[in-house]
């Protein structure tokens, strides 16, 4: 990845972020981070609970100002800028928990991710967008978000991002509390999405093995640093990702070691 580091090298480079750190109060959630995303990829990262990945996220739509270091999406400096700002971008946010609005009807909810837009035919059109991925969504229109099942609402909360005409979106855990069946689902339409719109997609994941087959390069995060990157298919083949995020090493201890063992990347 040498050419990675000149500026020739970022041609194609989406989203890139240089020596981030992200603090609350005395708690520094993320040391150093520093990652790019490619136009048209799904690039992920994985890390265990705590590790810094939601943070990763709110730092680059503005939620949370760095402490230190850049964020620069499609060339431009959006570090610390206003959320609804970055959202005009063409960079929308998918938060962790879905978080759609429970008293608005699931229409009313898409309409709010197009707030920035005036293109009424657009909306229009990317609503019937949605409604072609998510088709459970068009059956419940006009009932109240909250009554929606937890893996209709991360249907939602992705299409409300999607609502938003998007070139890059930023997915927090979407299979958080999800059976397997429904995760699988889903990833399979964040693909879709990616594939068929060209949507670049950053995708935080506790559950590395969705992640992995879903993405194209990964970034492994502990304890608020990168520990390691590289393609999917070859992050896949590590022992390490086997061992400790996977559980597929025959001889590894599964279970609580998985996260909780202190180990020396390589
Ligand atoms: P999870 O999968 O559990 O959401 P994560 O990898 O997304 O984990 P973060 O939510 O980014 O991790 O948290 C990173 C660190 O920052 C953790 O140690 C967490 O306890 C701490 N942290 C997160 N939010 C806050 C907050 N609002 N106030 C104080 N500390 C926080």
């Amino acid at each position: 990845m040498s050419d990675m580091n000149t500026a020739a090298g970022d041609q194609g480079i989406m989203l890139k972020l240089m020596n981030v750190e992200s603090a609350y109060g005395p708690i520094k959630a993320i040391r150093g981070v520093s990652l790019k995303v490619r136009k048209g990829e799904v690039a992920t990262v994985l890390g265990s609970n705590g590790a810094g990945k939601t943070t990763i996220l709110k730092t680059i739509s503005g939620i949370i100002d760095p402490r230190k270091g850049s964020v620069e999406f499609k060339g431009q400096d959006i570090t610390a800028r206003d959320p609804a700002f970055i959202v005009q971008q063409g960079l929308s946010h998918v938060p962790e928990g879905r978080e759609v609005f429970p008293l608005l009807s699931v229409h009313d909810n898409l309409l709010m991710g197009a707030y920035t837009r005036h293109d009424r035919d657009g909306v229009a059109r990317d609503m019937e967008m949605v409604f072609g991925y998510f088709p459970i969504l068009k059956e419940r229109e006009h009932q109240d978000a909250g009554l929606l099942s937890g893996g209709q609402q991360q249907m939602l909360a992705i299409s409300r991002a999607l609502m938003a005409n998007p070139e890059l979106i930023l997915l927090d855990e979407p299979s958080l509390g999800l059976s397997p069946k429904l995760t699988k689902e889903i990833f399979e339409i964040v693909v879709r999405i990616n594939r068929e719109r060209g949507t670049t997609i950053l995708l935080v994941e506790q559950n590395a093995n969705m992640a992995l087959n879903a993405s194209d390069y990964g970034y492994v995060l502990e304890n608020g640093r990168i520990v390691m990157e590289d393609t999917c298919a070859a992050l896949r083949e590590k022992e390490d990702i086997k061992e400790f995020y996977l559980g597929m090493k025959e001889t590894g201890v599964r279970g609580e070691r998985r996260w909780k063992k202190k180990k020396t990347w390589r």
